[in-house]
């Protein structure tokens, strides 16, 4: 961990509900599941919001769309119970396809409202590329899109939707926000002592793997830094706050 990057450790005390916005199955696994252990151990009610259904994830041609949509969503819900994560939304929108539109908004919007967290983890939706081998998936981005119009300026403020409101899910404000994937991370997680659940939960996504067992020999030997002898593990957001 360079000295450079500020760390700023963080401060769950008032929050007691978390919404993790991805756009696929297997996305909260890969980004926050160490993070999202860690606050279900603290008692914060952690839930996922998947935004597609996942159906293009699959190369395997005896499986239809829909046998691949349920069989994702088991795996997800399997992954989530491992992290100590109760609850689970699918919201259904066609993989690879994921657009900021005004219906997905409002739909995202209605769930902040009814679940009203205190903290929402999302993606970076400005992150094209990474590395010198990856192109970033464009749901990731339009994840983070979906995510970050929803909150603002919409699920704060009476005048978008106002009959939400008589259908009892009046206007919520977040008080932080978990950007992951985002070049300039102020939170540092470690995850050291989970990772191996965290392996666990992204292995529950059996549809994906065809080789499970190489994959976790992959995933422990290219994750992680070596500090003095012993390997830590992290996650990390770009954090911010809003004040009351
Ligand atoms: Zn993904």
């Amino acid at each position: 961990m360079s000295e450079d990057r500020k760390i700023q450790q963080p401060d769950w005390s008032n929050v007691e509900r978390v919404l993790v916005i991805v756009a696929h199955p297997d996305d909260p696994d890969f980004t926050c599941a160490g993070t999202a252990m860690q606050m279900a151990r603290q008692g914060i009610e952690v839930t996922y919001m998947i935004l597609t259904n996942g159906d293009k994830g699959n190369h395997n041609p005896d499986v239809t769309r829909e046998q691949l949509i349920a069989m994702r969503k088991i795996e997800q819900r399997k992954a989530a119970a491992l992290c100590g994560v109760k609850s689970v939304l699918f919201m259904g929108e066609e993989d690879g396809f994921l657009r900021p539109t005004p219906e997905i908004r409002k739909r995202v919007t209605r769930e902040i409202r009814r679940i009203r967290p205190e903290l929402i983890i999302c993606p970076d939706p400005d992150r094209y590329l990474s590395g010198d081998n990856y192109i970033n998936h464009p749901d990731h981005r339009n994840a983070g899109l979906v995510a970050l119009e929803a909150i603002f300026p919409a699920a704060d403020n009476p005048m978008f939707y106002p009959e939400m409101a008589d259908e009892g899910y009046p206007p919520h404000k977040i008080s932080q926000l978990y950007v992951h994937g985002h070049p300039d991370a102020n939170v540092i997680i470690d995850i050291t002592d989970d990772i191996e659940t965290k392996v666990e939960a992204i292995l529950s996504h059996a549809s994906q793997f065809a080789e499970p067992e190489k994959t976790k020999e992959w995933m422990l030997s290219r994750w992680g830094e070596e500090e003095e002898g012993d390997k830590r593990f992290t996650e990390s957001f770009k954090a911010l706050r809003f004040d009351e």
